[in-house]
């Protein structure tokens, strides 16, 4: 039998070497990736309505023929509309799009689309606004229409069309070849059902039934083969030697004191949990949770405070420039005054000049530097330490496991913190992170303001941004941030960039208005959010580079454009950006969007300020299908939550993988188990050399 994993997806009829490099930014070379890059959710098109039979009233799919397009200029001048009737044998709809010029490229009259949206009365019409929708061709009729069809994550330059073909015909001619890992007493204990069935059904299910046998198994399989990582991770690291800490306790008292306000019974038990790792011979390798604003930084700090009063250094590491430089301002400052003795912070990124780098790197190995803050350019081959003793990773998630690793290689190897904001429940945490021990900070300081959200469609921003203005004329700053995806980079940009423009020139002249987006240099964009922080600016408009850590207590205003184009996560991380304060603050969601994931979604949000609801509810929402998909897996990753729906399964996989792995600890009998992980999950195995 061949090795899927050894074909090159070239190799299969309709994949040029074009094809092939599209195909890699979706993570698949090989036939089997293929076979394993998973939809990102189902549609149900055995049941598609006729137009005539439409009603108003959650999503519905019609399929029909483009009869007319056109675009025109929104109420709002900035706003772009995108205009399709839509005609099938009963009757026609009109469909609509906001802010998607790019759509007038790809729609055009006589193609045959199926449509997928909220249908809604406007003007004494139904119309469907924002649908979903996918040109189908006569000859793929067949795979996208009468059944349950998959709906695959696309890349620029692959469509839906052309993935559900190669992937169909991949199916045909291979999955009888598929490869096994899961030994056969496991397979029929666990009742599942065969291999290539269920990577059969995972594409193109039969009924509902198949479809959820085939991601049972799925899904078994990879929290199998990652409870074996996580088991054997833990066998190797409790062998290591580390570097033991002295920490006597009038340490914790006076960094106690030196702090302007009270440290939670979070942060105290979580520095407690820190210090008793510290103080041991063996790493410490420790999860910090705590919802945005929980006040994680600050913890870290003692960490930091920890290993150079034992006259070693410390290194935390943040994912984006803006929040590494914000972290070294905080570090400065603590540590200035002398209280701890002369020690020297530094900040370290890929945007210092040359010459300062190279004297920077020396101060570092000779260890003149106590404690170095920096972006991913920490992990920069050069950059070496005299005695790192003390690792803090910052919203671990933006990170892989390797560039982890890497850090943690430089040091003695040092004691490892990663935090991250992204909320688990403990009993999946154990069988998650398994490897790790856990500290929750669970409640946030006292004395914050109260976020209150709501949610407007587009055609009411002009009021909302009266508003905005009103209250940012009485001293708030705000924030109104627009969503970047690669599909629509452009015109989201320019969308911004709009924004920026208009609040420039008309209406609010007289608030000053700072513009921050990807493409911006580095010194530009930190010049601008130095301009803010320091409330020379009112309103900062900003693409997704905000995310994460930024910390501007006196920003009490978050407007979001095309809220429905974030997910919940990734809204609740920029929730967290207000509300930092004493003040209340305000969220406010502009979204037409219709779709009923997208609506559930948004009020999901409108509704809980908890970040674990949250994650629950995006789970809920999203489904465990779509987070099955190889490019975005790494349980390190956000995704991780995927399994809170399958609790069960994740502990029968745990019990299973313990068993082999008592049986034959070096999996010698098993070495197929072993090969996949190295292959099919490289950052699992990074995780048991990490240390
Ligand atoms: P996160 O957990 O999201 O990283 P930060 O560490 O950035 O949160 O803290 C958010 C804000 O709360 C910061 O301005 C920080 O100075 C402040 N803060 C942290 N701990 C406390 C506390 N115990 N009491 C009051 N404010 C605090
Ligand atoms: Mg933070």
């Amino acid at each position: 039998m061949k090795d899927l994993s050894s074909i090159p997806v070239q190799y299969l009829k309709g994949v040029g070497p074009a094809r092939a490099r599209l195909l890699a930014n979706l993570g698949v070379t090989s036939v089997e990736d293929l076979l394993y890059l998973f939809p990102r959710r189902y549609e149900d098109r055995r049941k598609i309505t006729p137009i005539s039979r439409l009603i108003s009233d959650g999503a519905q799919t019609v399929s029909g023929f483009v009869r007319a397009v056109g675009a025109r200029k929104g109420f709002h001048r900035s706003r772009h509309l995108f205009e399709a009737v839509i005609e099938d044998d009963s009757g026609r709809i009109k469909c609509i799009w906001f802010n998607q010029s790019y759509l007038e490229k790809y729609l055009h009259v006589g193609m045959q689309l199926v449509l997928y949206g909220r249908v809604e009365v406007f003007k004494g019409h139904l119309q469907m606004v924002s649908p979903e929708y996918e040109v189908i061709d006569k000859q793929d009729a067949v795979l996208s229409t009468g059944r349950i069809v998959p709906v695959y994550p696309l890349t620029r330059g692959v469509s839906q069309r052309y993935l559900r073909r190669l992937v169909h015909s991949c199916l045909e001619e291979c999955a009888g070849q598929l490869l096994d890992v899961i030994p056969d007493d496991i397979r029929s204990r666990q009742s599942l059902e065969p291999l290539s069935f269920c990577i059969r059904s995972i594409h193109f299910p039969e009924d509902d039934k198949a479809r959820e046998a085939a991601e049972r198994r799925v899904s078994f399989e990879e929290f199998f083969l990652f409870q074996i990582s996580v088991i054997l991770r833990r066998s190797v690291l409790s062998g290591r030697k580390g570097c033991p800490h002295v920490l006597p306790a009038q340490l914790l008292e006076r960094f106690r004191r030196s702090l302007p306000f009270s440290l939670t019974d979070g942060q105290l038990a979580a520095i407690r949990d820190i210090s008793a790792d510290m103080i041991r011979p063996r790493p410490m390798l420790r999860l910090l949770q705590g919802d945005v604003g929980s006040g994680k930084t600050i913890v870290s700090f003692f960490g930091c405070l920890a290993a150079v009063t034992n006259g070693f250094q410390a290194a935390i590491m943040a994912p984006t420039e803006i929040l590494a430089e914000q972290h070294f301002t905080n570090f400065s400052r603590y540590f200035s005054g002398g209280l701890f003795g002369d020690l020297r912070v530094v900040f370290l990124s890929s945007s210092r000049p040359k010459k300062e780098r190279g004297e920077l790197l020396k101060a570092i190995v000779e260890g003149k530097v106590d404690v170095v803050v920096g972006t991913h350019a920490l992990i920069a081959q050069d950059v070496q330490f005299k005695s790192l003793s003390f690792v803090c990773v910052d919203e671990q998630h933006k990170f892989g496991v390797k560039q982890r690793a890497v850090l943690t290689a430089k040091g003695m190897p040092p004691d490892v913190l990663v935090m991250t904001a992204t909320p688990i429940p403990r009993s999946l945490c154990l069988t998650l992170y398994g490897d790790l021990d856990v500290s929750v900070i669970t409640h946030r300081p006292q004395g914050r303001g109260q976020t209150k959200t709501y949610r407007f469609a587009d055609d009411q921003s002009d009021s909302v941004y009266q508003r905005v203005a009103e209250w940012v004329v009485k001293g708030t700053q705000a924030y109104i941030v627009y969503p970047i995806i690669e599909e629509s980079e452009t015109e989201d940009l320019k969308a911004a960039t709009d924004m920026y423009q208009r609040f420039v020139s008309s209406d609010f002249s007289q608030l000053r208005v700072g513009l921050i987006h990807g493409r911006l240099k580095r010194d530009e964009a930190k010049e601008v959010m130095n301009r803010f922080k320091s409330q020379e600016l009112d309103v900062l408009v900003t693409t997704t580079v905000l995310e994460v850590g930024i910390d501007v207590p006196n920003a009490n205003v978050m407007v979001i454009e095309n809220a429905h184009r974030f997910g919940l996560s990734q809204l609740h991380q920029l929730r967290g950006r207000i509300g930092r304060g004493e003040k209340n603050a305000v969220c406010i969601l502009l979204s037409s969007a219709s779709s009923v994931d997208a609506v559930r979604r948004l009020d999901a949000f409108v509704n809980t300020h908890d970040g674990f609801e949250i994650a629950r509810e995006d789970l809920a929402i999203r489904g465990p299908g779509q987070y099955f998909g190889r490019q975005q897996h790494g349980l390190n990753d956000l995704k991780v939550v995927s399994p809170l729906t399958q609790l069960d399964l994740l502990e029968t996989a745990r019990t299973e993988a313990g068993d082999l792995l008592k049986t034959d600890a070096g999996l010698k009998k098993h070495s197929l188990i072993l090969q996949t992980i190295r292959r099919r999950y490289p950052e699992y195995l990074e995780r048991i050399l990490a240390g």
